[in-house]
């Protein structure tokens, strides 16, 4: 049985993950959008963490962007 490996290769996937993030950074899409809080980059910048975006940045994004928040309704009164 020669069936297609489960896991993509590492390297393959890191690189799309390097476009990914290089992409969202150039067009400030996202939390890219906001300067990190954690790591001081500014808006623009990747996170000093590679490959990964400061959970505080990506909350002062939702923050900023976030249109109105629509709770789920509590629609089980009857
Ligand atoms: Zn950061």
């Amino acid at each position: 049985m020669n069936s297609a490996p489960a896991l993509i290769s590492g390297s393959v996937f890191d690189a799309a993950m390097d476009i990914a993030y290089e992409t969202h950074r150039q067009f400030r899409h996202g939390a890219f959008a906001e300067a990190c809080p954690t790591c001081h980059v500014p808006a623009g910048e990747l996170c000093l963490a590679r490959r990964s975006v400061h959970a505080a940045r990506r909350r002062a994004h939702r923050a900023r962007s976030e249109p109105t928040t629509v709770p789920l309704m509590p629609a089980l009164g009857r």
